[in-house]
């Protein structure tokens, strides 16, 4: 038995490190992961973008608040984002332009900007520059060494496996090891929900969706390097350059449950195909797929802060398709919490975000 830590963090993706990093200022800090590596689940899976527009009221606030941090960490680098729509979805473009701040360019543009669209396919287009790539690897490492500047203590390859509550906090089993906590902090990702059961926590629901990238080689053997993040205007697919290559994804979503995830190939066979009808070069080969899973509260917006039934159990949980563009701003959030200092966020955004909006 170990003595008593302040904040046990369940969860080594983005939120339970970035949480790690914000408590560790605080107080005594341990994050057990059950994988060897950080990062192994859907932090290691994301498409890296940040784009401040995406996502509903309260994820906006926490991407805007989160800006800073981004800055600071060095992880943000220009991409664009080009919107492209068919026949029959013209309207939708506009649509796009309301929700995320995309305007309207002509065929003409956008196939300067991305030379491979096929404009007998495309007839609508928009485009924001403000949009970028994010390291993830980078954000995920400048966060772990503040947690570890701070003191705080990784614990991999170490799968909580029982809460118990005690008089002055919980009992918490982990790998062969038994441990006292005065503070759980649940940022188990698509696991939320069956942490949330074992400490007897009433969830709001945390659905894990599955969603898949393909890797292929570069089109046509082109300098993809500049090319924009492109998106169908309805996400019937999405596609960006990496590393010399060029990822596309179905951008389904698929409920799941909480797994290991991996590609379905007919889900890709798919994709590809609704991707191919864009584009005038061909996919000639699958370098690679992959899946993650994004969990998502009913609301989609995340569930930050302290249990209202039992304020020891705090949440963590629901970044959705947005964990990395909004870490900086959640862990921050959850830490001010947790102090009972007051948030730098509104006090609308933080109940919009706060477990609580789910009990009547
Ligand atoms: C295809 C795809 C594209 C995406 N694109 C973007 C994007 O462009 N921008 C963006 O910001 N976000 C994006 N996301 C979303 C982002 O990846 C997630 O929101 C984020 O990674 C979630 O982080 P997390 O820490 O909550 O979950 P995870 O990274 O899954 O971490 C949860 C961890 O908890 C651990 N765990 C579970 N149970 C236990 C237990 N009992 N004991 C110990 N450990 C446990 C798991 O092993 C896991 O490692 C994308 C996601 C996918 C799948």
């Amino acid at each position: 038995m170990f003595g008593m830590i302040d904040f046990a963090v369940i969860g080594g993706g983005i939120a339970g490190v970035s949480a790690a990093a914000a408590l560790a200022e605080m107080g005594s800090v341990t994050l057990f992961e059950t994988e060897p590596m950080l990062g192994y689940h859907a932090s290691g899976r994301s498409a890296a973008m940040f784009l401040q527009t995406y996502g509903n009221a309260p994820v906006r606030a926490l991407n805007a608040a989160s800006a800073a941090i981004h800055r600071v960490a060095d992880v943000l680098s220009p991409r664009g984002l080009l919107v492209v729509a068919g026949a029959g979805d013209e309207s939708l473009v506009a649509a796009s332009h309301n929700s995320l701040g995309a305007a309207p360019i002509t065929v003409a543009e956008a196939v300067a900007l991305w030379p491979i669209l096929d404009t007998a396919v495309c007839n609508r287009a928009a485009y924001l520059e403000e949009v970028f790539d994010l390291d993830t690897d980078r954000l995920l490492q400048y966060f772990l060494r503040t947690a570890r500047g701070n003191g705080a203590e990784i614990r991999s390859r170490c799968e909580v496996t029982s809460l118990r509550r005690i008089a002055r906090g919980w009992e918490i089993t982990a790998g062969t090891e038994t441990f006292t906590a005065r503070s759980i902090v649940n940022a188990a990702g698509a696991w939320a929900d069956r942490i949330a059961s074992m400490a007897g926590i009433a969830s709001p629901g945390i659905c894990p969706y599955r969603r898949s990238m393909a890797r292929l080689p570069a089109p046509g053997g082109l300098d993809v390097t500049g090319w924009p993040f492109v998106d169908e205007v309805s996400e019937r697919w999405y596609a960006k350059p990496d590393a010399g290559a060029w990822l596309v994804s179905p951008a389904e979503e698929d409920p799941a449950s909480a797994h290991d995830a991996w590609a379905d190939d007919m889900v890709i066979a798919e994709g590809l195909a609704r991707y191919e009808a864009f584009v005038t070069e061909p996919v000639t080969r699958v370098e690679t797929t992959w899946a993650g899973l994004r969990s998502f509260a009913p609301d989609r917006a995340l569930v930050i802060g302290p249990d209202p039934a039992d304020p020891t159990f705090l949440w963590c949980a629901g970044q959705g398709g947005y964990g990395f563009q909004t870490a900086p701003a959640a862990s921050r959030l959850l830490a001010d919490l947790a102090d009972g200092r007051p948030a730098e966020l509104t006090p609308d955004v933080v109940q919009a975000l706060s477990p609580s909006r789910f009990r009547s």
